[in-house]
């Protein structure tokens, strides 16, 4: 079985995420763990965990089918040292708000580098700062998504998301996010079984499918290879919905969470539908 569902709303407390899910019929889904465009929030109380944790287990999903994502402020790997040391401390109170939530993953965009500093150098922080988080927190596991390579974002190559997980001490606690959109604009094909497959085996050659922790299911308006990041609902972009087939039907993802970060809330419903549907076969 598939695991499919939105990145849902947060909008009155991280414990409505469980039930808004539920209510669309998602049987997973991501959330912030705070504000995303806030530095600093105060952490969960008592009665926030325990509420986020009754409604997960009410509504059926296993925290495993939950995949947290960070916050878009964050740069672990900015040639900036004063933003550098700000993100690690937003990034290891975001790994501490997961494992108090009971959650075992978080997302991150791996960094960037403002044109300051080459992509080998912002690869290198990047690596030091997610040493540090790790060392600092226990049980949630850091997982790189994959990028458009829009502007100065690093991990629009599989050989980036590789050299980082070299460089993280504990492999236990690193893993990787597959992002349609951001592959297919970064210029990884998937529109045909061919194409899906040359991708598939490159990621698993480069990074290792072992490190995979789950995917973003978006389609694009942006051209295969542009480097821009600019999602759409499935089927009205430049993927279609031919290639979600491949996706849905392949079974090394069946264990993982399949997030959607398409533009029209008003058609998740029916997308994760259409999507459970194709995963049936
Ligand atoms: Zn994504
Ligand atoms: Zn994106």
């Amino acid at each position: 079985m598939k695991h499919i569902g939105p990145h849902v709303s947060t909008t009155g407390g991280v414990q409505q995420a469980p039930l808004n899910a539920r209510a669309i019929g998602a049987t997973a889904f991501g959330l912030f763990t705070k504000n995303q465009r806030q530095w600093v929030v105060k952490p969960y109380d008592a009665a926030t965990i325990d509420a986020f944790k009754k409604n997960l287990a009410e509504c059926g999903y296993e925290p495993r089918y939950v995949l947290a994502h960070d916050s878009y402020l964050i740069n672990i790997g900015s040639p900036d040292t004063t933003m550098r040391q700000k993100s690690l401390i937003a990034l290891i109170d975001e790994l501490t708000r997961c494992g108090r939530l009971g959650l075992s993953t978080l997302n991150i965009h791996p960094g960037s580098h403002l044109r300051a500093i080459n992509e080998e150098e912002c690869c290198i922080l990047i690596v030091e700062s997610i040493n540090r988080a790790l060392d600092k927190t226990a049980g949630v596991t850091v997982v790189l998504e994959n990028t458009a390579g829009q502007g100065s974002n690093i991990g629009y190559r599989f050989e980036q998301l590789a050299a980082i997980i070299d460089g993280v001490e504990d492999k236990s606690r690193v893993g990787c996010c597959f992002d349609t959109c951001h592959a297919f604009a970064a210029g990884y094909d998937i529109r045909t079984a061919e194409t899906y497959n040359e991708t598939m085996a490159a990621f698993d050659r480069v990074v290792g499918l072992r490190y995979l922790r789950g995917l973003h299911i978006n389609d694009a308006k942006s051209a295969f290879g542009s480097r821009v990041d600019r999602h759409h609902s499935i089927g009205e972009g430049t993927l279609g919905w031919e290639p979600f087939r491949f996706f849905m039907t392949d079974p090394r993802f069946d264990e993982l969470p399949m997030i959607l970060e398409t533009i029209d809330e008003g058609r998740w419903p029916e997308e994760i539908k259409r999507l459970s549907k194709m995963a049936e076969g």
